[in-house]
């Protein structure tokens, strides 16, 4: 298996581990957005959100909301915010095909964020109640 996080989950190679139980493990990204930028991995390689049980995924949930409460202790007032953030395949801008939550701590200052398209804001009517009729039928 050549997936990094496999081996990071495995210990054949180093990680800064911040967080570990039965199903997951939290470690510093290699490259933070912020210091104290953590992934949240489940043990087991789940490739995307269509992968994942219910339950693994529940299970990296409840990790970050715990690794995110203490990461604002450890980063005391200087953290002013908190993004989780999952990247779903290649369009989404996901890079390591195993699933991760990135725990980022945010600034007022940081100059990190989504950029938006041109067309935000102009979606017609007629696209957004096509998806929403579809999905109230799909979801029922
Ligand atoms: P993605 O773009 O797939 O959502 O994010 C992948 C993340 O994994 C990136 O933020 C990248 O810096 C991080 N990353 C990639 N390789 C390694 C590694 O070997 N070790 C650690 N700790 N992080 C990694
Ligand atoms: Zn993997």
């Amino acid at each position: 298996m050549s997936c990094i996080f496999c081996k990071i989950a495995d210990a054949e190679i180093p990680a800064k581990v911040v967080y570990e139980d039965e199903y997951v493990l939290g470690f510093l990204d290699i490259k933070p957005i912020n210091p104290g930028h953590t992934l949240v991995i489940p043990k087991n390689h789940f490739e995307s959100l269509s992968d994942v049980s219910e339950e693994t995924l529940a299970r990296m949930a409840s990790a970050s909301k715990k690794i995110a409460s203490v990461l604002k202790e450890a980063l005391a007032s200087k953290c002013e915010g908190i993004n989780l953030h999952l990247a779903d395949g290649k369009a989404a801008g996901q890079e390591v095909f195993h699933i991760h939550l990135h725990i980022i701590p945010r600034y007022t200052t940081d100059s990190f964020g989504l950029k938006f398209p041109p067309h935000y804001g102009k979606i017609t009517t007629e696209e957004i109640d096509s998806v929403y009729r579809k999905l109230r039928n799909l979801l029922e």
